[in-house]
């Protein structure tokens, strides 16, 4: 296997949920497996959690075609847009619809009469993204539509928050709209229901990692925790109510070691040079594995349990470490992230988020899966 991998700690993974269960308890718990698990490896992520699961939560038909192909049974939501030529799959492999507008709901309604068979669906509102669904402002005739559909079962209702990740925007006002706002707006649509004496849809749920955290009135039936999950905060400032930890390593070997002259310039365009000599150690990895170009001259990585400085531009298949006058090896194992290295340093170093330094680590790094629960 080549040298450079990611190990996949699933016992971690387990502890997570187990943590965010119980601090959540009675609501349920979607497990948000889109974009590869967050980049971790869905196909030893998802037959792994699916188990201890209530939902499974991707954004894409065909990453929930992808799970069903594996043998898993748990329910699963397409979180995201769905064009209506898409729906014929949601049929064949049991999946749930986020019906986000009135005309997929029609789409829905009529594949489901024709075929005879009935389809999930959670009612997907929108009270401040702007991105898909149906305003709380326009949820009054969108909900009677809903509830005149015979062949669909509508299991569910929900929103996405914009910003719940700090607890500023929770109480302060500001430009964002807080998600306590748009919490509000939720509480309006649903009593549309009440006014209609009909009940509301048995799931109800709204709340992602950051209200998970800060805001447990937005819990109700379920909640939809994805970078929590992964054991990454979604924000530096808040408080460690629930215990997580990151399950991902990334590992690499040293594949190369000399010692350099002051004045040789270091890789592509001859950014960084020694002053004195070092030992330079290349690392088998790169910008096409996910380890960002930007990071050039600013990343760290730990190597024999001591961590050291990136240098020279970092290319797409190797980067260079500056490792003074350390006996660092051929074989010395390297870590990229893990061992006290976190993806919020990635972050800072690349003017990114944790959610795209793990989802930016691309196919050719091999997942590597440890530790099963049995
Ligand atoms: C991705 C996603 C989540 C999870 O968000 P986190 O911030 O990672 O917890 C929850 N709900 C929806 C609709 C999503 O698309």
């Amino acid at each position: 296997m080549r040298p450079t991998f990611l190990e996949v700690n699933l016992d971690q993974l387990k502890i997570n949920l187990d943590n965010i269960r119980a601090h959540v308890a009675p609501a349920k718990v979607l497990v948000v497996l889109k974009a590869n698990a967050y980049g971790h490896g869905v196909d030893g992520v998802a037959p792994f959690i699916a188990p201890f699961a209530d939902y499974i939560g991707v954004a894409l038909v065909e990453e929930a075609v992808h799970i069903r192909k594996m043998g898993i049974s748990t329910p699963i939501l397409v979180m995201g847009g769905t064009l209506p030529e898409q729906l014929p799959d949601f049929f064949e492999y049991d999946l749930t619809l986020a019906a986000s507008s009135p005309d997929l709901l029609t789409a829905a309604e009529q594949l489901a009469s024709s075929t005879q068979k009935t389809l999930k669906i959670h009612l997907k509102i929108d009270t401040g993204m702007e991105r898909i669904g149906v305003r709380e402002y326009e949820a009054e005739s969108f909900i009677a539509q809903s509830l005149s559909c015979s062949h669909l079962d509508i299991e569910g209702i929900f929103t996405h928050f914009a910003n719940s990740e700090t607890s500023h925007n929770l109480l302060s006002a500001s430009r964002e709209v807080k998600a306590s706002l748009q919490l509000e707006r939720f509480e309006e649509v649903l009593s549309i229901y009440e006014k209609r004496s009909e009940p509301t849809p048995r799931i109800r749920h709204t709340a992602n990692s950051g209200a998970t955290l800060l805001l447990p009135q937005s819990h109700y039936e379920m909640v939809r925790p994805g970078v929590l999950f992964y054991g990454v905060y979604p924000g530096r400032d808040i408080e460690r109510t629930i215990q997580v930890k990151p399950a991902l390593t990334w590992k690499s070997k040293v594949s190369y070691s000399k010692i350099t002259q002051p004045g040789r310039g270091v890789s592509y365009g001859s950014l960084w040079q020694a002053e004195s000599e070092v030992r330079i150690a290349t690392v088998p990895c790169g910008y096409a594995d996910g380890y960002f170009r930007r990071m050039t001259n600013q990343a760290r990585v730990s190597i024999n349990g001591k961590t050291y400085p990136q240098v020279g531009r970092i290319c797409m298949d190797q980067f260079m470490v500056n490792v003074g006058d350390d006996d660092v090896k051929v074989g010395d194992e390297v870590i990229l992230l893990g061992d006290g290295i976190a993806a919020e340093d990635f972050a800072d170093w690349t003017g990114t988020n944790e959610y795209e330094v793990m989802t930016n680590i691309s196919a050719r790094v091999p997942r590597v899966f440890v530790g099963r629960v049995q």
